[in-house]
């Protein structure tokens, strides 16, 4: 099978991927990979010859393995390179939900939280999903009182996938030596259901190497038991790594996921 993309009508562009309207299943689309990678809310922009494929290959791989334990995903196959085919949304939720396990990032800044702080249990904000305005972060009584007052549960399941997916994203990693740091996960609506959508790749999480053969892990700073520098993530890229290091750490990326398949 090869799909001839400029006979399909385009449904959106985002920064790294094109939605496609599927002719043969009005259920589903098209998601196709792009080259580009981007950050700064945008500002910061290159293409990276081979990174759709990467980014493809790892994502997956990830939802591959979400699906198969059970996970509430848009994902349904990647029938060839650099595409995904992914139920249709009835409704984006324009948020993007990230958990935390270890401080890093933006936190250090606006938590005074020291680099390496362990969070558990993990720690789980809402950012309004808009460049322009750098991706506000909602204020916690704003969403209790969604909550509580005005009964949006998909607060609290959005809350409560985040930490499922999380977990069992780290057991993964950590089969591999691997921290999971951070991730950014988005979600929307499908037959009434909060589900997981979008993409997960070297993009949406911080990943750190162990420092050690057998890290201890439960204190609270574990930054001695990790090695930030040894990222894997597009962190990378952000800190001005040049493009072909940061096509490597995509690729490390990618051999990794590689092997969520023979996980139990
Ligand atoms: P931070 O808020 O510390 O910058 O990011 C927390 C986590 O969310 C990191 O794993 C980071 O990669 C991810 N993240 C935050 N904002 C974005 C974004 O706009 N796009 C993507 N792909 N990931 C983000």
């Amino acid at each position: 099978m090869s799909i001839d993309f400029q006979t399909l009508h385009k449904v959106n562009e985002g920064k790294t991927k094109i939605i496609y309207e599927n002719p043969e299943d009005a259920s589903t689309v098209f998601m196709l990979f792009k080259d580009d990678i981007t950050a700064g809310d945008g500002v910061k922009h290159d293409v990276i010859e081979g990174k759709a494929h990467v980014d493809w290959q790892t994502n997956r791989d990830i939802f591959e393995y979400l699906n198969r334990k059970g996970l509430p995903t848009h994902y349904v196959s990647s029938p060839e390179d650099r595409v995904s085919i992914v139920k249709k949304l009835d409704f984006k939720i324009n948020l993007e939900v990230v958990t935390r396990r270890v401080a890093a990032g933006s936190i250090l800044k606006w938590g005074k939280f020291t680099e390496g702080t362990r969070f558990d249990p993990l720690i789980t904000q809402f950012h309004y999903k808009d460049d322009a305005l750098h991706d506000p972060m909602l204020d916690e009584t704003y969403i209790d009182y969604m909550i509580q007052a005005k009964g949006s549960t998909e607060y609290q399941e959005m809350r409560e996938i985040n930490a499922q997916v999380f977990e069992i994203l780290e057991d993964a990693f950590a089969h591999f030596k691997i921290q999971l740091v951070d991730f950014k996960l988005e979600y929307g609506l499908i037959d009434g259901k909060v589900t997981l959508i979008d993409e997960i790749t070297g993009g949406s999480f911080r990943l750190w190497p162990y420092a050690k053969e057998k890290p201890d892990l439960n204190q609270a700073n574990v930054l001695a038991e990790l090695d930030p520098k040894g990222r894997l993530d597009k962190d990378t890229y952000r800190m001005g790594g040049d493009l072909s290091t940061v096509k490597s750490k995509f690729d490390a990326i990618a051999a990794l996921t590689a092997g969520f398949k023979d996980l139990p």
